[in-house]
């Protein structure tokens, strides 16, 4: 264990040392909660549906709160989900959604369960890390991928993921993603397409050519947001600019899925890795931790999600919805509550944290 650690270090110190995103010289799995993450997590505890004072929609000139509320009589789609689409934007913090603003997602949003405010990522709000919780359904130290890096001597994400289970019920998985290093979030054998794109535009032309072919479970990532983020900063012009042409893009593979006549047995889920602030997402203040996270598609009881949400339940939700079996060892729980189903579970309090382990239920 000794070994382990010192190791651990050096690779901090030798291969990340380069990384905006690190966490100073202490390894995420030392995990210590600073003043706004607890207030953060003692709402979530209780259970309260109150916002987060950090995650509150900020209103712009041409997007207002009150625009993404759905109308109190909008009714679920009918039919029966056959393919589930996961799309991540890249460090995009739920605010950024109406200050960009995004047009076409806010205008999704008023059909889907969402919420703004209740979901957070894992303790190391990071890309790799989070993206890997939000496909395997488990924690970092369960999955393995507790560093964003991609070091080929530590393997692929670890347990049964969502692609595991969706390929191996015969169904064609796709991945398309803004960062080569997302190749350690499944393993080979269980994604028929793997294709890397660089720009909001090039990755929805590939998204669209697959959605041509047919899929059964895609995963499709833009990155701009973060590397605009890290650039230019969090909330700046030029990270909502590329937003607006990822929202574009988002329009682009909706008009796709109808024409393609799929969109009314296609769930949607669009989430994020984390968020971030000033030019990082160090995960010392709350920004860093809260994700979005918006489900469309037959089924869907539209209105705000009042549980606690964490991203490993987007691989739960998405196994729920394809009928596919939850893992007993997973942390993530299907969101019932967009099913407009009762809480059959819910993270327990010993877990109500951004979560770097945990063991059960
Ligand atoms: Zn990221």
């Amino acid at each position: 264990m000794k070994n382990f650690r010192i190791l651990f270090v050096y690779l901090l110190l030798t291969g990340c040392i380069s990384n905006p995103n690190l966490w100073g010289s202490e390894p995420p799995l030392n995990f210590t909660a600073t003043p706004s993450i607890v207030e953060t997590a003692t709402s979530f505890l209780t259970q309260t549906i109150t916002p987060s004072p950090t995650a509150i929609l900020s209103p712009s000139p041409t997007a207002k709160v009150e625009d993404v509320l759905p109308e109190p009589t909008a009714t679920p789609l009918s039919g029966e989900i056959k393919r589930v689409l996961i799309i991540s934007y890249d460090g995009m913090r739920p605010d950024a959604i109406a200050a960009a603003p995004m047009d076409n997602l806010l205008e999704l949003i008023k059909t889907s369960a969402y919420t703004l405010t209740n979901a957070i990522t894992v303790a190391y709000p990071s890309t790799l890390p989070s993206h890997a919780a939000m496909l395997s359904g488990l924690c970092m130290a369960k999955n393995g991928i507790i560093l964003d890096r991609y070091y080929k001597y530590m393997g692929y994400s670890k347990g049964v993921d969502i692609f595991d289970l969706a390929h191996a019920a015969g169904m064609r998985t796709v991945m398309v993603v803004s960062k080569d290093k997302l190749r350690q979030l499944a393993e080979p054998e269980t994604t028929d397409v793997f294709e890397v794109r660089y720009g909001e535009s090039a990755v929805s032309k590939e998204a669209v050519a697959q959605i041509s072919q047919g899929f059964g479970l895609m995963f499709v990532h833009f990155a701009g947001a973060d590397l605009r983020g890290h650039k230019y900063g969090w909330m700046s012009d030029a990270q909502f600019t590329v937003l607006r042409e990822g929202d574009e893009a988002l329009g682009n593979i909706l008009t796709a899925l109808d024409e393609n006549g799929l969109r009314n047995s296609t769930l949607i889920i669009i989430t994020a890795d984390h968020g971030g602030h000033d030019r990082n997402h160090t995960g010392f203040v709350s920004e860093d931790f809260h994700i979005p996270w918006i489900a469309s598609g037959p089924g869907i009881i539209p209105g705000e999600i009042t549980a606690l949400l964490q991203t490993m339940d987007t691989a739960a939700t998405a196994a729920y919805a394809l009928d596919l079996p939850q893992q007993a060892d997973w942390d993530g729980i299907p969101v019932y509550e967009a099913f407009g189903k009762p809480r059959l579970k819910i993270h327990p309090e010993s877990v109500q944290w951004p979560c770097h382990q945990w063991n059960d239920h």
